[in-house]
């Protein structure tokens, strides 16, 4: 099948499709896609799903009880560990283990004494390892697109055969992977790649992150121009830096192929070298969890043992020294220290949530405040209150609550939009910054958060499930009609409109009339 003939994009789909080696996903697989897509699917749903697949089911429990969530009481049912893990989580890590359980067919096309499992695994890892060490909110999203994002691979070798293996393995690194593509078949594996999941009816974003995630000059603009804030451009930010990182640990992780690792997280993410540290050192400490679920070796075991806390200590000095070197030689190191505090505000977040810490807020608020003061533009704040969380703890106990704080400060982070910031403010408390917004838009939008937050019910455990709401309270920078002359007397105003709404029953929103019109 391999030929010099260049394809355009209708024959790569016609070959994918009709190629009768492709990849295909399990139907377990498909039905969960299937029903994610439904957003009324209830959890029973999934696990009934799920649990057609007795091999899958083990591996879900096996990764609850793994060194990945740490959880100190071990779960004992799949609706447990769905409740531990959380829904969207389930769906990445099935995906993820069916994946790997994909072939190319056997003799022509096998992949398997390549590096191709070893590297996509790699790339897997780290990704969610990234994203736990910047506290993103869905880690296994990440890995999932981690694994996938060379997964044209597969759909090539299936397509083409031993000669495309071949020239796989005779490729020195990604990038001439890529041309060398490009150059024999008229197309890459990224396009290849892309067509597979659409194919298979994977989300876009997951789609999206994977061609996103080759183009590593494109995700470094993103950052600049700030696109990387919206979760796409993040996913493959995270993406292009996690498979740096594997072929580190491919390379033997010598501290040069670290360093080089280094430099492109700075350069895509602003991770910094103790952040880095932390990075490598989870990576070495999940490798062995990571290969009993996925039944892969990925690192030579001695590589992982000269992966000591003192190397690591080595390459972090080493990595400062290098930054300070160079910045000295620019003249820029006052430049540095201050984008170095500046990036340490904005990373500050409250670790149960990864929602701003109310720290940051108060910075945010006072920038906010006078940018609205001077744009004479509106600004609504927002100050919402879990109800009766009091006694949700007394009837679930605390574990349980946080994880439902958690879900309830994701849902509301959803909704928000780019320029909002969602922070928690204390307890059970958060607190929404809606610049450029008057008071109408502000309750549209509490409305939508208030919707998410009440209909669809948490899982408790088992199949209990409970119901939330909160109650909010809304006060607006109006320019020409509200005068608060301070922020802390514009949060001050939610807050009581707040406390109008809980002596009004609860579950609604209150806006402040103090000047209003
Ligand atoms: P109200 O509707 O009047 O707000 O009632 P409430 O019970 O939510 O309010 P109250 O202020 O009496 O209690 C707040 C509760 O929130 C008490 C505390 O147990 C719970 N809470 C605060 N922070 C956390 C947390 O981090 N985790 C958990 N699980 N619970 C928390
Ligand atoms: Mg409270
Ligand atoms: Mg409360």
């Amino acid at each position: 099948m391999a030929s010099m003939q260049k394809l355009d994009e209708s024959q790569i789909i016609a070959q994918l499709k009709y190629c009768k080696r492709l990849p295909t996903l399990p139907a377990v697989a498909l039905q969960l896609v299937e029903l994610a897509e439904d957003s009324s699917a209830a959890l029973d749903e999934f696990a009934k799903v799920i649990a057609f697949d007795p091999a899958l089911v083990g591996k879900l429990m096996r990764t609850a009880n793994s060194s990945f969530y740490g959880l100190r009481r071990k779960v004992s049912s799949l609706s447990e560990a769905i409740g531990f893990m959380g829904l969207n989580a389930t769906i990445s890590l099935s995906l993820s283990f069916s994946l790997r359980g994909l072939s190319c067919g056997q003799g022509d096309g096998d992949l398997d004494d390549t590096n191709y499992w070893s590297r996509s695994l790699l790339t897997a890892l780290a990704a969610r390892t990234i994203a736990i060490e910047l506290r993103e909110l869905q880690p296994e999203d990440f890995l999932l697109a981690g694994l996938m994002q060379d997964i044209g691979v597969l759909a090539m070798a299936a397509m083409l055969g031993n000669p495309y293996v071949t020239l796989y393995k005779n490729s020195p690194d990604h990038a001439s992977l890529l041309e060398y593509e490009a150059a024999r078949y008229g197309f890459d594996h990224v396009r290849a790649g892309e067509q597979l999941l659409k194919h298979w009816r994977l989300p876009a974003h997951i789609h999206e992150s994977v061609w996103r995630s080759h183009a590593p000059a494109d995700c470094a603009q993103d950052r600049r121009t700030e696109d990387c804030s919206d979760g796409i451009g993040r996913l493959s930010a995270c993406v292009a830096t996690a498979a740096c990182i594997a072929d580190a640990w491919i390379e033997g992780a010598s501290a040069d192929a670290l360093n080089a690792a280094f430099r492109t997280a700075q350069s895509f993410l602003d991770i910094n070298a103790e952040q880095y540290q932390n990075i490598i050192a989870s990576m070495r400490d999940e490798m062995p969890a990571m290969e009993a679920l996925f039944e892969s070796e990925l690192v030579d075991p001695a590589v992982l043992q000269s992966i000591g806390d003192s190397a690591l200590e080595l390459l972090t000095v080493r990595n400062l020294h290098l930054l300070q070197a160079s910045a000295v030689a620019d003249g820029h190191i006052q430049a540095l220290e201050q984008r170095i505090a500046t990036l340490e505000m904005q990373t500050q977040r409250d670790s149960l949530t990864g929602l701003y810490n109310r720290d940051y807020l108060e910075r945010k608020l006072a920038q906010e405040f006078d940018l609205a003061l001077h744009s004479q533009s509106p600004f609504s704040v927002v100050f919402i209150d879990i109800d009766l969380f009091k006694s949700f703890n007394d009837s679930f106990g605390h574990a349980v609550g946080d994880q439902v704080l958690a879900t309830v400060a994701h849902r509301i982070l959803t909704i928000s939009r780019q320029t909002d910031t969602v922070a928690r403010y204390g307890g059970e408390e958060f607190v929404v910054l809606l610049p450029h917004t008057d008071v109408d838009a502000a309750r549209a939008i509490v409305e939508q958060m208030l919707k998410s937050v009440r209909e669809t019910p948490y899982l408790i455990r088992g199949d209990a499930r409970a119901h939330i709401t909160f109650s909010a309270g809304i006060a607006a920078l109006l320019p020409g009609r509200t005068a608060f002359s301070t922020p802390a007397a514009l949060i001050d105003a939610a807050d009581s409109a707040l406390y109008k709404t809980k002596g009004a029953g609860r579950g609604h929103i209150t806006v402040h009339d103090s000047g209003l019109a």
